[in-house]
C-alpha cells in the first residue's frame, strides 16, 4: 500500500505531467489534421481550376471551329470544283483567320482529300477508315490525334460532315490546346499527376500534361485510391478534361511542417502551459488542494498555551490551524485561510479544527480540567451566518464547565451592517457555555460603542501594541488606552504576541491578567502541549518583578 501522502503526490503530478503531455500533443495534432485538410482542398481546388480552364479552351476551339466549318460548309455548296484555285482561295481565307488552326480541308464524297489551305492534293489521298468521322451524323465530330501521309505531325481533326459534298475539316495542334493561351497556371502534378483532354468517342488522348497512362479511365464515378481527381466534360460532350494528382504529392509540403511545425507548436504550447501552470495550480487548484488535504487529513493543530501573568500558570491555549504540506511543508494560515475563505471551504476547514479541538480536549480533560482552548472563527463565516455545523461539533461533548471552549471573533466580524448574523451566532455560542474572545483588539472598527451589546468575555489585545510598548512613550500611551478601553468594558485582558522581558513586566504592572506570545511559549502540537502543562503545574513560568 502506497502512502497516502506519495498516492497523493502521485495524484497530484501525475494530473500536471497529463496535462503537458496534452498541450503538447492535441494543439499540434488538431492543427496537423486541419492544415491536413486544408491541403488536400486547396490541391483540389487547384486541380478543379486547371480542369475548368482545360474545358474552356476546348469549348472555345470546338465552338470556333464549329462556325469556321458551318460557314465553309455552306460556302462549298456554291462551288462547281472542290479543287480549283477558287476553292483554295475560300478554303485560305478561312485558315489563314484563325491562328489555332493548322489547316483547313476539304474530302470530296468518295472520302478523298482533294484540298488542303496549303494548296491542291494531286492526286487526291484516301483515308483509311479509322481515321473518318461518322458521316451520317452531320455535326462537328473530332477525330484523332492522327498522323497521315499529308499530316506527319500528329494532329486533332475537327470534321464537319457536309451535305452531299463530303466533308470540311479543320486540323488543329493538340498542344493549342495544353498552351495556346500561355497564360495556364504551371500546375505541379508530380510524378504520377496528369491533365488529359480524352476524346470520349474512343478514349484516345487529345492532349495532355504530366505523365499521362495509355489508358485514362473518364468513365468511373469514384477516383482511384490515393488520387485527387477532377474530371469535366465539354459543351458537346465529345471531349473531357481529366485532372488527377497523387495525394502523397499534394501533401508534400504539409509533410515539411510535419516535422518541424509540429513539434515546435507542440514544445510551444507545453512551455505555455508551463509558464501558466503555477497562475493556474496556484489559484484553481489551491481549492483543490485544501478539499484534498481535509480528506487526506494534512491539516494540524497547534496549541499555543495562554498563561496568566500574575501566577505564571496556563490556563488555556488558542488552536491554531497548520497545514503539513506534502510538497512545501508546514504551511502557516495566513497562506491558505484567505482562500478557504473566498472558496466557502472555510465551513468545513472550521468544522474540523472543532472536531480536531473537541478529541483533543478529551485528552487533557482528566489531568486538566480548567484548561480552556480557544477557537477562532472567521468573521467571513460568521457574518454569513454558516456557523451551524460548528455548533453542532461544539454541541457533541457536553462542556463541563462554562468557558471550557473560547470562540476568538475580530472586529470585522461585528461591525454595525452586518452584525446581526454575528449578534445572534455569538448568543447561541454563550447559551452553550462558550466563552467569546474579541481577537486583534484595537486594530479594525474603533467605533467600540456597540461592544457591550456582544457580552465579550477576553479581548485579546493585538501584537502591534505589544510591540509597541516602550519603542516610544507615544505609543505606549496608546497600549495605556487600549487597556483601560478593556478594562472599562469589564472584560478579562489577554495581551497577544509578548516576545520580551520588557513587554510581559509592562503588562503585568499595567494589571493585565493574560497574555500569549513567543516569550511564554510557541504554538506546538497536542503531545507536545501536554508535556508543556505538565511542567508548567510543577514550575509555574517565572515571572521577573
Ligand atoms: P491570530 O488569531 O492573531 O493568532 C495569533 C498569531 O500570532 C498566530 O499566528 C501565532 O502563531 C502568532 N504569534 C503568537 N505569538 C507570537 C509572538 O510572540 N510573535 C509573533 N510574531 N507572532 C506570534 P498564526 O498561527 O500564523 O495564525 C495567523 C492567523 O491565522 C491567526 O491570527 C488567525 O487569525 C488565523 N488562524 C489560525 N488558525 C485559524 C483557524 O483555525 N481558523 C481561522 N478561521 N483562522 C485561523
Ligand atoms: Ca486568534
Ligand atoms: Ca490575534
Amino acid at each position: 500500500m502506497p502512502s497516502p501522502h506519495l498516492a497523493r503526490w502521485f495524484r497530484v503530478y501525475a494530473k500536471i505531467l497529463l496535462w503537458i503531455v496534452l498541450a503538447s500533443v492535441v494543439p499540434p495534432a488538431l492543427l496537423l489534421t486541419l492544415s491536413y485538410y486544408q491541403t488536400l482542398r486547396q490541391a483540389e481546388a487547384d486541380l478543379n481550376d486547371a480542369v475548368t480552364q482545360g474545358v474552356r479552351r476546348v469549348d472555345s476551339l470546338l465552338k470556333t471551329a464549329d462556325l469556321t466549318l458551318t460557314n465553309l460548309a455552306a460556302d462549298i455548296q456554291h462551288l462547281e470544283q472542290l479543287n480549283d484555285e477558287k476553292a483554295l482561295r475560300l478554303v485560305q481565307r478561312v485558315a489563314y483567320k484563325e491562328p489555332r488552326f493548322r489547316e483547313v480541308g476539304i474530302i470530296d464524297a468518295q472520302g478523298s482529300l482533294v484540298l488542303t489551305s496549303l494548296g491542291i492534293v494531286e492526286p487526291p489521298i484516301s483515308f483509311a477508315p479509322e481515321t473518318r468521322a461518322d458521316l451520317d451524323r452531320k455535326v462537328l465530330q473530332i477525330v484523332g490525334p492522327v498522323s497521315t501521309r499529308v499530316m506527319q505531325e500528329r494532329s486533332i481533326v475537327l470534321v464537319l460532315p457536309t451535305e452531299g459534298q463530303g466533308e470540311v475539316n479543320i486540323l488543329v495542334d493538340p498542344i493549342i490546346l495544353t498552351a495556346y493561351w500561355g497564360q495556364v497556371d504551371q500546375l505541379d502534378l508530380g510524378q504520377d499527376g496528369f491533365l488529359a483532354y480524352v476524346n470520349t468517342r474512343d478514349g484516345q488522348v487529345l492532349a495532355g500534361d504530366g505523365i499521362i497512362p495509355p489508358k485514362v479511365d473518364f468513365q468511373s464515378q469514384h477516383p482511384p485510391p490515393g488520387y485527387l481527381h477532377v474530371q469535366k466534360a465539354s459543351y458537346t460532350g465529345d471531349v473531357v478534361v481529366v485532372g488527377q494528382v497523387s495525394k502523397g504529392w499534394a501533401l508534400r509540403n504539409w509533410r515539411g511542417s510535419l516535422w518541424i511545425g509540429a513539434p515546435l507548436t507542440g514544445l510551444g504550447s507545453a512551455l505555455m502551459m508551463l509558464a501558466c501552470l503555477p497562475l493556474i495550480y496556484s489559484s484553481r487548484t489551491l481549492k483543490h488542494e485544501i478539499e484534498n488535504a481535509l480528506k487526506w487529513g494534512e491539516f494540524q493543530i497547534h496549541y499555543q498555551p495562554i498563561l496568566d501573568i500574575q501566577t505564571g500558570y496556563c490556563v488555556g491555549a488558542e488552536a491554531l490551524i497548520r497545514w503539513c504540506h506534502p510538497q512545501e511543508g508546514l504551511l502557516l494560515p495566513s497562506t491558505f485561510i484567505g482562500i478557504a475563505e473566498a472558496t466557502g471551504l472555510i465551513n468545513a476547514m472550521s468544522t474540523w479544527v472543532c472536531q480536531q479541538v473537541m478529541q483533543d480536549q478529551a485528552l487533557l480533560e482528566a489531568q486538566y480540567p480548567d484548561v480552556y482552548i480557544s477557537i477562532n472563527i472567521s468573521p467571513v463565516q460568521l457574518n454569513s451566518g454558516d456557523i451551524e455545523e460548528v455548533i453542532l461539533t461544539l454541541m457533541t461533548r457536553p462542556q463541563s464547565y462554562p468557558g471550557r471552549i473560547v470562540v476568538e471573533v475580530t472586529e470585522a466580524a461585528l461591525v454595525e451592517d452586518t452584525k446581526t448574523n454575528a449578534l445572534s451566532a455569538i448568543a447561541r455560542l454563550h447559551s452553550l457555555g462558550i466563552a467569546i474572545a474579541l481577537d486583534d483588539f484595537g486594530t479594525g472598527y474603533s467605533n467600540l460603542g456597540y461592544l457591550h451589546k456582544f457580552h465579550l468575555d477576553y479581548l485579546k489585545i493585538d501584537r502591534i501594541f505589544v510591540t509597541a510598548i516602550k519603542q516610544s512613550s507615544r505609543i505606549s500611551a496608546v497600549v495605556d488606552a487600549v487597556i483601560d478601553l478593556g478594562r472599562n468594558l469589564g472584560v478579562e485582558l489577554i495581551a497577544e504576541g509578548v516576545e520580551t522581558q520588557e513587554q510581559l513586566q509592562f503588562l503585568k504592572r499595567r494589571g493585565v491578567r493574560y497574555a500569549q506570545g513567543y516569550l511564554l511559549a510557541h504554538p506546538m502540537p497536542i503531545k507536545a502541549f501536554q508535556i508543556f502543562l505538565a511542567q508548567n503545574r510543577q514550575a509555574p513560568f517565572a515571572l521577573k518583578t
